[in-house]
């Protein structure tokens, strides 16, 4: 006779092999899908793709697969895309916790299930959140974060890591490495171009993806020399279709002001050279994150009325106070600043295709952030797609800057970012085709994402849910 407690042990065995079993083998099929290979352009019909757990497990025709699922999704007549991926966002604002872990689901909402962020005042936090939703405890995108970003002393920036020797860089550099961030980022506003350049070697010498800002006092081919991996904001650019060596000279022994600097981009701009600086960028492996949507909302802050924007319905007040900044700063321009600021955004713009054609790496970014008005989370990744169209870039190739490009970047491209078996089951369910229109990424009938699927009726009760926690929010602050 097995004792009393043989028995109950071999039935806790029992629960505990078959009871995980039973969670580790959820799988979902859907069928009847175009799915939308990011890679090549083509879409094949009638396909039905298994998931199992996080993982796509094969892509056949439903007759071949149809009885390794437990659950099956048709899809008919929609498309299916990886995930969106916004390569530039910042989580920020020390005061502000509670109301960017309320905009995660909106994120995923708007079929965004991977986002870098491009480290803020909260980077810490932002560090816990990665990992508990890497953990499966909170729901939220995959997030890739440089925590906290390098700058010079007294920066205008919260939060920063600042510093003004070596001794500091290396300080720094180690407390980055304890963090275990995804990247490093470094900006301008009080670092020295000579420190700044050191810091990306540095950062380099330890194997990290580093990008950030250009300095005045630098060129971009410094940068390039170096392995700097990513330009953010394609405003930069700009530089390149003048002589990044005459500008850096005036700035170093002052007979340049940044202004005048600036005045000059625009004003001097040769096509033909920044098409041949593209050209040399794309053989150094430099990736270019454009961010037009936040230079945009900018230029034509005089033309478009923001009060009625759908989005606020889930940006607490205290989120959107933040937007007032750049507003004041902006006040007392000139008609002509006005209308140079808008010239400055065609130019950018513009570029997007030469830059394409020369075979740079774009990476689809919003710049979202408490702080960059009106640049709301998720909802702007969206328009900047469509930004990209309006610049000339074909859908595809948006296509694959907010979903494979993002994931090569990050070295992650054997395990995300296309439909590929083997990789993470990060995908959007599409009503309309995407690569007649790229606005098309706006139409979601369905995501699955960190094992889940969410239909249509489960994103609008996440934005519900967004809705009424952003009022709760203001309510307990009145
Ligand atoms: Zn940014």
């Amino acid at each position: 006779m097995l004792s009393q407690k043989l028995k109950f042990l071999i039935l806790f065995f029992f629960l505990l092999v078959f009871g995980n079993a039973n969670s580790q083998n959820k799988s979902v099929l859907f069928y009847n899908a175009n799915l939308v290979d990011v890679k090549s352009g083509k879409i094949s019909k009638n396909q039905a793709i298994l998931i199992e757990n996080k993982t796509i497990k094969s892509i056949d025709s439903y007759k071949n697969i149809r009885n390794l699922a437990s659950e099956k999704i048709d899809v008919k007549g929609k498309y299916i895309i990886p995930g969106l991926w916004d390569m530039h966002i910042h989580i920020e604002g020390q005061d502000l916790v509670d109301d960017n872990k309320a905009l995660f689901p909106v994120f995923i909402a708007h079929g965004i299930t991977t986002v870098r962020d491009a480290a803020s005042d909260l980077g810490l936090q932002v560090l816990k959140w990665r990992d508990e939703i890497n953990e499966g405890k909170l729901l939220g995108p995959t997030i890739f974060t440089a925590a906290r970003k390098l700058e010079g002393l007294n920066s205008i920036w919260k939060g920063d890591l600042e510093i003004e020797n070596e001794v500091q860089l290396t300080q720094m550099l180690n407390y980055l490495d304890s963090l275990k961030v995804d990247f490093v980022k470094i900006t301008e506003n009080t670092l020295k171009g000579d420190l700044f350049l050191k810091s990306v070697i540095e950062a380099k010498k330890r194997d990290y993806l580093v990008t950030g800002h250009v300095p005045y006092d630098l060129t971009i081919k410094d940068l390039a020399n170096e392995g700097f991996s990513a330009i953010e904001h394609a405003s930069y650019l700009l530089r390149l279709g003048n002589d990044e060596n005459l500008s850096k000279k005036g700035i170093l022994d002052g007979s340049l002001t940044k202004a005048q600097a600036e005045k000059d981009f625009l004003m001097n701009f040769d096509q033909k050279k920044a098409i041949k600086a593209y050209s040399d960028l794309a053989k150094k492996n430099v990736a270019v994150c454009p961010t037009l949507i936040g230079g945009k909302e900018l230029a034509y802050l005089d033309e478009n009325n923001h009060k009625n924007d759908d989005f606020q319905k889930y940006l607490t007040k205290r989120f959107m106070a933040n937007y007032q900044w750049r507003i004041d700063r902006m006040a007392n321009e000139t008609a002509e600043q006005k209308q140079q600021r808008k010239d400055r955004y065609q130019l950018i713009a513009k570029q997007l295709p030469f830059v394409q054609k020369a075979g740079m790496l774009i990476i689809a970014g919003s710049d979202c952030a408490a702080l960059n008005t009106f640049v709301y989370p998720a909802a702007s990744l969206i328009e900047e797609l469509g930004l990209f169209q309006k610049s000339g870039m074909e859908p595809l190739e948006i296509l694959q800057s907010a979903t494979m490009n993002g994931a090569k970047f990050m070295g992650k491209f054997d395990k995300m970012g296309s439909l590929d078996i083997g990789k993470v089951a990060d995908l959007v369910i599409l009503d309309e085709n995407p690569l007649l229109d790229i606005n098309a990424v706006s139409k979601t009938a369905g995501v699955f994402t960190k094992g889940k699927y969410f239909d249509k009726s489960a994103l609008n009760q996440m934005l519900k849910d967004a809705a009424k926690k952003k009022a709760e929010l203001d309510k307990s602050r009145e």
